[in-house]
């Protein structure tokens, strides 16, 4: 075995040696094989899950200016909504208990940022929260927040992602070797911080919604792309191949694999040996985006994943139609996942407050019904939001009754 590991080494490192971003990558997978062979996934078969509400928020929001002095950074738009005494988070939990949120994640990395968030005042949170007697988890948004039109600048010295006609997609870096570079150190420092659990959300991906074969198609993924293959392709052809996927079967199966290779290296990239990391699967998620999610699960064993996203607001609730996109995504993931111990449901509001309270507790209901039963529950600005607390309160029981299924 260690002769073969050797072996592999070898020939990962001379194979991959002609690009930086290549040797980049396989260093880091080598790491993560190693963790990969350290540490058993959990068999959780048979065992009925209990139901656990999570829900993601700032640690601006849990830790006041009186109790900390490391600095602060609110994210524009919910900076009214932040707590300016130290009693009020503890005040919160008056509402937030009542719906037996157990397990908090506070937001460590977005991408639009540029940098990581403040390690002290993480620490801070997360010492808080424990003695509260809660759980204290961080939650990243590595690529990008999945809105073509939203125009968030990656960190600093990130790429956007660029489509097959040539134009940015403004809602998501590409996944390359500063990315994977910050990413790593970033969740490096959480684990040195004693988080056990690191979420890589809002749909950490190479693509856009939808059904056609997306991915990177900037001019170094492309060159990337074709000496791998031995290819000399354009980005006009590769487009055309992605437009007519019946006609150029072969290649898009290369161009998938290469995107979701990308993906998946990410993960095992982030997987450090301490930690359990997951991925938010976009709804409907497969290799059309970069999401080889049975990849992801071969080379992250105990990876926890985020699934069912959409329907974040009332008009993509409310339509018979709506429901059933939910239940289909859920279902097409979760069978893949199998261990609904490692699911988790993607509850949010967006835009705030365009989903009413009582649609958030259908839709957990939904959600519990058909399954999962780790509750995952966003954005921030429901800190402030008794009414969506309450209306969680009032579907628990029913939620309990229903048993992990
Ligand atoms: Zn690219």
């Amino acid at each position: 075995m260690k002769v073969q590991r050797s072996l592999m080494r070898q020939s990962l490192m001379t194979t991959l040696a002609v690009t930086g971003a290549a040797l980049a990558l396989a260093t880091i997978d080598i790491q993560a094989e190693d963790k990969m062979n350290q540490t058993e996934p959990k068999k959780t078969a048979g065992t009925k899950v209990p139901l656990k509400i999570n829900f993601a928020l700032l640690a601006e929001q849990v830790v006041s200016a009186r109790e900390s002095d490391c600095p602060r950074r609110p994210i524009p738009g919910i900076a009214s909504t932040m707590p300016t005494n130290t009693s009020t988070f503890e005040t919160k939990l008056k509402y937030l208990d009542k719906a037996e949120v157990s397990a908090y994640w506070l937001y460590g990395f977005r991408s639009a940022e540029g940098t990581m968030r403040d390690i002290g005042l993480l620490k801070a949170a997360k010492q808080k929260l424990e003695r509260l007697g809660k759980e204290a988890y961080i939650v990243c948004e590595p690529v990008g927040h999945p809105n073509r039109n939203q125009k968030t600048l990656p960190a600093r010295g990130w790429r956007h992602r660029i489509n097959c006609d040539g134009t940015p997609d403004y809602g998501c870096a590409d996944i390359e070797k500063k990315l994977v570079r910050d990413l790593v150190a970033a969740t490096t420092a959480f684990r040195d911080a004693g988080f056990k659990k690191v979420f890589f959300d809002d749909d950490l991906r190479l693509g856009n919604w939808g059904t056609n074969i997306t991915g990177c198609f900037c001019k170094a993924c492309i060159a990337d792309f074709n000496r791998r293959q031995g290819t000399r392709y354009a980005r006009e052809d590769l487009r055309r191949f992605v437009r007519n996927p019946g006609k150029h079967a072969a290649v898009c199966e290369q161009w998938m694999d290469f995107n979701c290779g990308k993906v998946t290296a990410f993960m095992k990239a982030v997987n450090l040996p301490g930690i359990q990391v997951g991925i938010m699967v976009m709804h409907n998620g497969d290799r059309k985006h970069g999401v080889d999610l049975p990849a992801i699960l071969k080379a992250v064993p105990d990876c926890l994943v985020r699934v069912g996203e959409g329907h974040f607001n009332d008009a993509g609730f409310d339509p018979p139609g709506g429901k059933a996109s939910l239940i289909a995504s859920l279902e097409m993931h979760k069978a893949i996942v199998k261990d609904v111990s490692r699911l988790y449901t993607e509850n949010t509001v967006y835009p705030w407050p365009k989903l009413r309270p009582e649609n958030m507790a259908k839709k957990l209901l939904i959600e519990v019904e058909h399954g999962l039963r780790n509750i995952m529950l966003m954005p921030p600005q429901l800190l402030d939001a008794p009414e969506y607390w309450e209306a969680i309160a009032a579907v628990l029981p029913q939620a309990k009754a229903m048993g992990g299924k």
